[in-house]
C-alpha cells in the first residue's frame, strides 16, 4: 500500500454527488441502512453517478495502481472497481463521499477458478469490513514494511501493540494481501493475482540494483534519491512500486 495524495473533490464530481442527494428518496434512507435500503442506496444513488469520471480522477491520484495491492489497473469497469473504504452498507453519507472512494483491482474474482477455490484480495476480499488501514494517512502508509519473501506488514515501531494487531488483521484477513495464511502468519498460498510473488520480485529487483551500484562504487545518497524520484515520477507507476521505495528507504 502507498499513500494517496487525494486533494479536494473536483467540482464536477461534487455537483454530480449533490444532484444525487437532491433526488427523491435520499432523505428516506437512514444513516445506517438495512440490507434493502443499502441496495437502494447503491443502485439508485451511487450507481447513478458518473463512474467513469470518478474512476478517471481517482486513478490519476493513485497513479494507475490498485489502492491496496499496488497492481496496475486499467481505467475500465472490467479491470477496476470503485471501492468504498468505509462500507456503503454502513454509512449513507460516506456512500457518496469522494474522500471515501478509491479504485481497487478486482482482486482475482474475475479470474477463472478452474474448479479450485480462489484466494481473493483487495475489494473482493474486503466486502463489508470496516478497516483502520488508511491510504490517506501518510504516517501510517510510511510505516508499511515489506520482506524479501514478499510479505507485507506494519512496522514494529508503529503505534501500540493493539493498533499494530488491528492493522495486521486488516492486511491479512480483511484485504488478503499475504494470500492464504496459517494462524502463525506463514503464507501457504499466494493470491489468484500473485501479489506476494509480485512483491517478492520487486524486492529482489531493487536489491539487485543496489548491489550492482555498490559494486560499481556508485551507491550514494544522491543516486538513491534519484531512483526514488524516478519511481515516483512514473505515470502510471509500475506495479508494486511501494516495495521498491521501501527497499530504497532502507538503504544507506
Ligand atoms: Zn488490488
Amino acid at each position: 500500500m502507498i499513500f494517496v495524495d487525494k486533494g479536494p473533490c473536483p467540482q464536477e464530481i461534487q455537483e454530480d454527488i449533490d444532484a444525487q442527494k437532491a433526488k427523491d428518496g435520499w432523505d428516506e434512507i437512514p444513516e445506517i441502512p438495512n440490507a434493502e435500503q443499502a441496495k437502494r442506496l447503491r443502485e439508485e444513488f451511487f450507481d447513478a453517478l458518473d463512474k467513469t469520471r470518478i474512476r478517471t480522477e481517482l486513478l490519476k491520484r493513485q497513479h494507475g495502481l490498485c489502492v491496496y495491492c499496488m497492481t496496475r489497473v486499467e481505467n475500465d469497469s472490467d479491470s477496476a472497481v470503485i471501492e468504498h473504504w468505509y462500507p456503503l452498507s454502513k454509512s449513507k453519507q460516506r456512500a457518496l463521499q469522494y474522500a471515501n472512494l478509491f479504485v481497487s483491482c478486482r482482486g482475482g474474482e474475475d479470474r477463472d477458478a478452474n474448479g479450485h477455490r480462489r484466494v481473493l484480495c483487495c475489494d473482493a476480499k474486503k466486502e463489508d469490513s470496516i478497516i483502520q488501514l488508511d491510504p490517506l494517512n501518510k504516517d501510517m502508509m510510511d510505516n508499511i514494511v515489506y520482506y524479501s519473501d514478499g510479505r507485507i506488514d506494519i512496522a514494529e515501531s508503529y503505534g501500540t501493540r493493539i493498533v499494530r494487531n488491528q492493522l495486521r488483521q486488516n492486511l491479512q484477513n480483511h484485504l488478503g494481501l499475504n494470500g492464504k495464511i496459517l494462524n502463525d502468519g506463514s503464507i501457504i498460498s499466494d493470491t489468484e493475482t500473485e501479489i506476494v510473488k509480485g512483491r517478492r520480485d520487486a524486492f529482489k529487483e531493487e536489491r539487485d540494483l543496489i548491489e550492482e551500484l555498490e559494486q560499481m562504487g556508485e551507491l550514494t545518497q544522491e543516486r538513491i534519491d534519484e531512483e526514488i524520484h524516478n519511481l515516483l515520477s512514473q505515470n502510471p507507476r509500475e506495479s508494486f512500486v511501494g516495495v521498491k521505495l521501501f527497499v530504497l528507504s532502507q538503504t544507506l
